[in-house]
């Protein structure tokens, strides 16, 4: 288990994850955060009850889906991603973004995420 990946279970059998507020690859990288359509259950937005990802920085995907705005068709940057590479939101992110891993459980870095980092020419990951 990496010491800057904080594991965060959910009563539904999902695994969020934290990132340590100290020092942690994230920072200034942000490779996910311009690669994939982030999108996940309207539900999660604050327009709904219990939601809490910030409405008016989302666009709609489906009826039952929404997504960052800026990320609606990939290879686009969230909207909420500073230009220091940090999430503006992090404690409003939507579910997508907590469940995506930059160390696996053994602590090893994660493939995808190093194929991200690659992708962009971002230094890959030391364990
Ligand atoms: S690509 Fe990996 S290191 Fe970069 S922000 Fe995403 S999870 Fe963090
Ligand atoms: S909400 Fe934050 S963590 Fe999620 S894609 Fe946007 S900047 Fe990245």
């Amino acid at each position: 288990m990496s010491k800057t990946q904080i594991p965060d279970p959910q009563a539904d059998g999902r695994i969020f994850y934290d990132m340590a507020a100290a020092e942690n690859p994230c920072f200034g990288c942000g490779a996910c955060c311009y690669h994939y359509r982030v999108s996940f259950y309207h539900g999660e937005l604050d327009t709904q009850p219990g939601g809490f990802v910030p409405a008016h920085l989302t666009s709609p995907v489906s009826p039952f889906l929404a997504c960052m705005r800026g990320t609606e068709t990939g290879s686009g940057r969230c909207i909420a991603l500073r230009d220091d590479g940090r999430c503006g939101i992090y404690n409003q992110r939507p579910s997508t973004c907590r469940e995506f891993q930059a160390f696996l459980d053994d602590g090893s870095p994660h493939p995808e995420c190093q194929r991200l980092r690659q992708l962009y020419g971002i230094d890959v990951v030391a364990k």
